[in-house]
């Protein structure tokens, strides 16, 4: 089939894409700094010949051939990204700018995974791609919303100038297997918490809400919005079912069946309030909406989290 790039495919959701294409029959060449990715995420495909590892970072350019490039190159928790804001700007922009200059190289066309920050702490409800955000430029996610936010408009700019092919996703909040454990994320703090018999986390009143879809239907949408000669997006990817914290912590305690409590810690500042994805253009132009639901998907990602880190 194709030679296929995935930046950032040492992570959780690139490790699932390697496999995916892989699966199809594609040559893939993973490239990632292991910043936030692990090679435990991808060592089960080490072995197939169809598979390359190469350890770069994307602020650096990056001579290799690719007829396709999903760029997932960022950290994305929102522990992750504050580590090094400085770090995560580059990322996104610097990083962005050598990916589709590799991109005019090679004539290949590129996915990049923008992600729901670009509302911000929307005002909109749910989230529609013609809506342009509320997003505070000089707060502690800035680097990662603002940062997102110019990778989209390189994208846009290098199609104009360029007539690079380019797809923009927007990414409303995934979890499965491989999430890091570690990573401060909601759905993987809970998870491990109600495993080790912790209070869970609850920041705030635990009213805020979000929108969670598993990882395979992301792929899912993925691939399809790759695969189409339509548009170049953005198209808004998540499942539009949401949930409050507390609903989800409630969810986690019954699929874990976990003698836990729910515990309450401070709000981060500049916490969206809801977030909800609109995804009627995803159905008309990619014919695709997700098929799991929550407490399926969180029973999928339990059994992960036993298996490698309590190793039962
Ligand atoms: P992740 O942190 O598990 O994966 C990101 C990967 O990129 C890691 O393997 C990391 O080591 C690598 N990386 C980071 N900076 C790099 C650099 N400069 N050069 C090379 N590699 C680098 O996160 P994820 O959840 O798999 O997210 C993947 C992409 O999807 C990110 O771009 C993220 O912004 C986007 N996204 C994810 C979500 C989500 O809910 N998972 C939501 C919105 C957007
Ligand atoms: N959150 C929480 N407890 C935690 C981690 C996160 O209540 O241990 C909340 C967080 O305040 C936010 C939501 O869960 O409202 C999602 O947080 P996450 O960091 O997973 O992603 P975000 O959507 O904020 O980028």
């Amino acid at each position: 089939m194709a030679t296929i790039l995935v930046t950032g495919g040492a992570g959780f959701l690139g490790s699932h894409l390697c496999e995916r294409l892989l699966d199809r029959g594609d040559d893939v060449i993973c490239v990632d700094n292991f910043f936030s990715g692990r090679k435990a995420n991808i060592r089960h495909l080490l072995g197939n010949n169809n598979f390359e590892l190469i350890r770069h970072d994307i602020v650096h350019p990056l001579y290799v051939e690719a007829e396709q490039i999903y760029n997932l190159a960022c950290p994305a928790s929102p522990v992750a990204y504050q580590y090094n804001p400085i770090k995560t700007i580059k990322t996104s922009t610097v990083g962005m700018v050598n990916i589709l200059g590799l991109a005019k190289r090679c004539r290949a066309r590129v996915l990049h995974t923008s992600t729901s920050e670009v509302y911000g702490d929307p005002e909109v409800h749910p989230q529609r791609e013609d809506y342009w955000g509320h997003v505070n430029p000089l707060g502690p996610r800035s680097c990662y919303d603002e940062g997102k936010r110019v990778a989209e408009s390189l994208c846009v700019n290098y199609h104009l100038a360029h007539g690079i092919e380019v797809r923009i996703v927007r990414i409303f909040n995934t979890y499965g297997p491989r999430m890091d454990p570690n990573d401060g994320r909601v759905v993987s703090n809970f998870i491990m918490q109600a495993l080790r018999g912790e209070d869970l986390t609850v920041y705030g009143d635990g009213q805020q809400t979000r929108s969670f879809c598993y990882v395979d239907d992301l792929i899912s949408g993925f691939i399809a919005m790759m695969e189409q000669d339509e548009e170049i997006g953005p198209v808004n990817l998540g499942n539009p079912t949401e949930n409050t914290m507390i609903e989800l912590a409630e969810a986690v305690l019954e699929v874990t069946g976990s003698k836990s409590r729910i515990g309450r810690a401070p709000l981060p500042k500049d916490d969206p309030k809801q977030r909800c994805p609109d995804i009627t253009k995803a159905k008309a132009l990619l014919k695709w909406e997700p098929k799991v639901d929550l407490k399926t998907g969180l029973a999928h990602a339990v059994e992960y989290y036993r298996q490698t880190q309590f190793g039962s």
